[in-house]
């Protein structure tokens, strides 16, 4: 296991599997409660698959495709291992690591019953976030599954004409499927989905996306997490100015959606999803790839 700390104290590590598969990792504690005393929540970002298949095109997950699922296993392995880590309990998971958790739906659901249940992990269904690009099956699975976990979705771009041109699963299940699906998966729910948005410059940061994204929100009752683009080495993406992210943000609040924006936590450790894993598998690659001119000069 190899772990990484950060100068915000968020520590990432990577996990090498039985087959050596490198899966990854992240502990976020939270510095302060929200009465400004210091805070006991500890919250791990976790990893359901070995790479991802769903190739968003912003995403270092992505750039090497699915290996294979997470066994039930391997997801609660990772949350005993950064208790061993942090030397504290994780009493909060957000799925959002490596891979599309959708689309591992059973081992998915046995670990949240382990993860649920009093004689598992003990952690409220209500302190668990799954993470989706929009993989509508899954969340109709997710619809129908019985507990009040919360959903996150990565739109990140609030028309089909963006999203098709950075997330793939859209030219699949575009807007017209997905939206309905939310609605489904809200019905019955007291719950509002998070809207997860990557600012990415000249893609979607301008006002008239902040006038979709709003209409989208208000159509769902959800909240928009804004997300100012993590750069990731190997690819084009550019994170926009400060001052449009902050312009961005007030069109959305002043429409009266519930709007924040986070900066990732761990920038200087490679913390955006997949990014050490992938800095790893090329290290692996480049020590056995054959000597070049370049090796010499
Ligand atoms: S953002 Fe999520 S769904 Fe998209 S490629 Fe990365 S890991 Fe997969």
């Amino acid at each position: 296991m190899e772990i990484h700390g950060s100068a915000d104290t968020t520590r990432k590590f990577l996990t090498k599997m039985e087959d050596g598969s490198l899966v990854e990792s992240v502990i976020i504690p939270a510095a302060v409660a929200e009465n400004g005393e210091k805070s006991e929540r500890v919250t791990l970002c976790v990893s359901s698959q070995v790479g991802c298949a769903f190739g968003c095109k912003f995403c270092a997950s992505g750039l090497l495709g699915l290996k294979r699922h997470l066994t039930t296993g391997e997801i609660i392995g990772q949350i005993l291992s950064a208790e061993t880590i942090a030397e504290k309990r994780v009493n909060n998971i957000v799925f959002m690591g490596m891979g599309e958790p959708l689309s591992n739906f059973d081992n998915l659901a046995d670990a949240l019953e382990i993860i649920t249940s009093h004689r598992g992990l003990e952690i409220g269904a209500r302190h668990i976030t799954i993470s989706t690009s929009g993989f509508v099956p899954g969340l109709k699975k997710l619809a129908a599954y019985p507990r009040q976990i919360r959903l996150a979705v990565s739109l990140h771009g609030a028309t089909d004409e963006v999203r098709d041109q950075i997330m793939p699963v859209n030219k699949k299940w575009p807007l017209s499927q997905l939206i309905p699906a939310l609605e489904e998966w809200s019905r019955g729910r007291n719950q509002m989905p998070t809207l997860e948005y990557i600012l990415i410059r000249d893609i979607n940061d301008s006002p008239k996306d902040a006038s979709h994204l709003v209409r989208i929100a208000k159509r769902l009752h959800a909240k928009v997490n804004l997300i100012p683009y993590n750069t990731v080495e190997g690819l084009p993406w550019k994170r926009p100015s400060e001052e449009r992210c902050r312009s961005f943000r007030d069109a959305v609040h002043k429409a009266r959606i519930p709007v924040t924006m986070r900066y990732e936590k761990g920038h200087d450790i490679n913390a955006a999803c997949g990014q050490l894993r992938l800095r790893k598998e090329q290290e692996k690659k480049r020590k056995y790839a054959p000597l070049t001119e370049r090796d010499f000069s």
